[in-house]
């Protein structure tokens, strides 16, 4: 099994997680169509549009 020969410090440690990704909260716009909040450069998950045409539709629970 391959085996770190050496420690690394804690310095380098956390130099590392440095670069790690954070859980951030996604930008939220309104909808142009229904004013619904959605992502921006996604489809609307409430009224399915996008540019201003349908282009999913959406299944009534
Ligand atoms: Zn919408």
């Amino acid at each position: 099994m391959a085996n770190p020969k050496h420690r690394h410090s804690k310095s380098r440690r956390d130099k590392r997680r440095t670069q790690k990704q954070k859980l951030t909260a996604p930008n939220l716009t309104a909808c142009p169509q229904c004013q619904e909040v959605k992502q921006p450069h996604h489809a609307c998950m409430s009224c399915g549009t996008y540019n201003g045409r349908e282009i999913v539709t959406v299944q009534q629970i």
